[in-house]
């Protein structure tokens, strides 16, 4: 559902990605990994199409990213979810409104208040907060919950496109083991459930190596590792370890 052929992305003379050929096969579960400034969200916002690569090619979903206009790539666009490392949840809204806020009638205009959405988003809502475990929050303030439990509001929200793909740019660094773990557990449930391909950038190679099919590691831009999790075994790991979290050089 994903393909990148020779993606290059300079910024004036820094250049962010080289040559990135990639593929994700639907109902993949994708970990990218890369210490900071090797290109993990540049790539990201690309297959969003935020950017435009220097040069190459991008096909998400069957069409050219890198050709669409504007209208077409808006419509892409919904069927891409997108999370966040800060969840950029409403803190003042209630939880139930901030999964309101995803649905697609949203994306053409703000809306005030939860009773000025269809009856049927209301209960889709409430249906996903049910599947990310935070059915009884819904009528809590966003800013009182805890991080995870506003990444997973932020999950929710997602779902209300009914997205074929989700992007996740590090969506665990800001919050503990405990938490970390419990978001990607249900990432890749949904992913299993719902069909949907993933692509989750992280910082840490043990839940990439838990929680994924396959790992696609990232240095200066350059795709360095590219490997199903199931053919790495712990000293493999280490490898992954030294070649994408150790060493600038
Ligand atoms: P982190 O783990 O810190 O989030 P990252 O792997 O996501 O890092 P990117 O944000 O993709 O890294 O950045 C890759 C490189 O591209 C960095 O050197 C960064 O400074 C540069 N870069 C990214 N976006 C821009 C921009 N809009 N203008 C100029 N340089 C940019
Ligand atoms: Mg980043």
């Amino acid at each position: 559902v994903i393909s990148t052929t020779d993606v290059t992305k300079d910024f004036g003379r820094m250049r962010a990605l080289r040559e990135v050929s990639v593929t994700v096969q639907p109902g993949e579960v994708v970990a990218l990994l890369g210490r900071s400034g090797s290109g993990k969200s540049t790539l990201l916002r690309h297959l969003n199409g935020l950017e435009r690569p220097t040069s190459g090619a991008i096909t998400v979903l069957g069409e050219n990213v890198t050709t669409l206009r504007p209208k077409a790539l808006r419509a892409l666009r919904r069927r891409v979810g997108i999370i966040f490392q800060q969840f950029e949840l409403v803190g003042s809204l209630t939880v139930l409104e901030n999964v309101l806020t995803g649905t697609l009638s949203t994306l053409r205009g703000p809306r005030l208040g939860l009773w000025s959405y269809p009856r049927s988003s209301r209960l889709t809502a409430l249906g996903h907060l049910e599947r990310v475990g935070l059915l009884e929050k819904a009528y809590n303030r966003a800013d009182q919950l805890s991080g995870g439990q506003q990444q997973r509001v932020a999950i929710a929200r997602a779902l209300m496109q009914n997205p074929e793909i989700l992007l996740a740019d590090e969506p665990v660094a800001s919050l503990d083991p405990d938490s970390s773990d419990q978001v990607m557990r249900l990432i890749r449930e949904i992913a299993a459930d719902e069909g949907l391909t993933v692509i989750c950038s992280l910082h840490q190679v043990d839940l990439a190596l838990t929680w994924s099919d396959r790992v696609i590691g990232l240095r200066h831009g350059e795709v360095v590792l590219n490997t199903s999790t199931v053919d790495l075994d712990k000293s493999q790991v280490m490898e992954i370890y030294g070649r994408v979290a150790s060493s600038t050089a």
